[in-house]
């Protein structure tokens, strides 16, 4: 039977470049790729039945992944097609297990989000696929690593901003802030996980997330 996501095969170093500290981008999947598993989920094959279920706080439009099998396929890519990748790029991770996961879809349109504020994720490692994006505007931006306690500071003087395209991946500190440009027309859909270390908190507070801190840094 045919895999729910194909990955390809296990990431090389190289293929990452930075976009700021903390945050990288590589684009391992063809639009191909990117059309088949959006099939899918149109299908209902890989998501919800359910077409605006809200997948967290931040967001009101997407869908949870619920197909045991992608859920299965997620879990395994920090052991597999990202294991040599995640020790390399953040090398300020503790070791330990990815024990904890949570897989969502968002969407932006129209009809659907429009932007998102200036936040930090619920988790160590945050990977965010495209998988279709026509939309103008909705770039994503980053503007630095805060720890819980500075996690409101000013931006950085340096924001970076990423347009997606259809097959782009980022990896990311989940306490890299960022927040997602105004829409103005078209429609984005981003499949994203939030990976989580089965032995630390997820709060930012932990100590190595404040040795990356660009307010306790400075
Ligand atoms: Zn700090």
């Amino acid at each position: 039977m045919k895999p729910v996501l194909d990955m390809p095969n296990p990431s090389r170093l190289e293929d990452w470049r930075c976009l700021a500290p903390g945050a990288f981008a590589a684009r391992p999947f063809s639009s191909a790729q990117c059309q088949d598993l959006l099939a899918q989920i149109v299908a209902g094959k890989a998501f919800s039945s359910v077409p605006r279920e809200q997948p967290n706080s931040m967001h009101n439009y997407g869908m949870v992944v619920n197909n045991t099998e992608l859920s299965a396929q997620l879990a395994c890519l920090p052991d597999t097609w990202l294991a040599t990748v995640i020790p390399a790029l953040f090398p300020h991770l503790p070791g330990g297990r990815f024990g904890d996961q949570h897989a969502f879809m968002v969407l932006y349109g129209e009809d659907a989000e429009r932007e998102l504020a200036l936040h930090v994720d619920a988790s160590h490692i945050t990977l965010n696929i495209c998988l279709e994006n026509d939309a103008q505007g909705g770039e994503i931006n980053f503007t630095g690593a805060r720890c819980a306690r500075h996690v409101n500071e000013p931006p950085d003087r340096t924001i970076v901003s990423h347009r997606f395209e259809p097959g782009d991946v980022l990896l990311h500190v989940g306490n890299q802030r960022h927040h997602v440009s105004p829409l103005r027309g078209g429609r984005r859909r981003n499949l994203l996980v939030w990976y989580r270390l089965e032995t630390e908190v997820f709060d930012h507070s932990n100590s190595w997330v404040q040795s990356i801190c660009a307010t306790c840094s400075a």
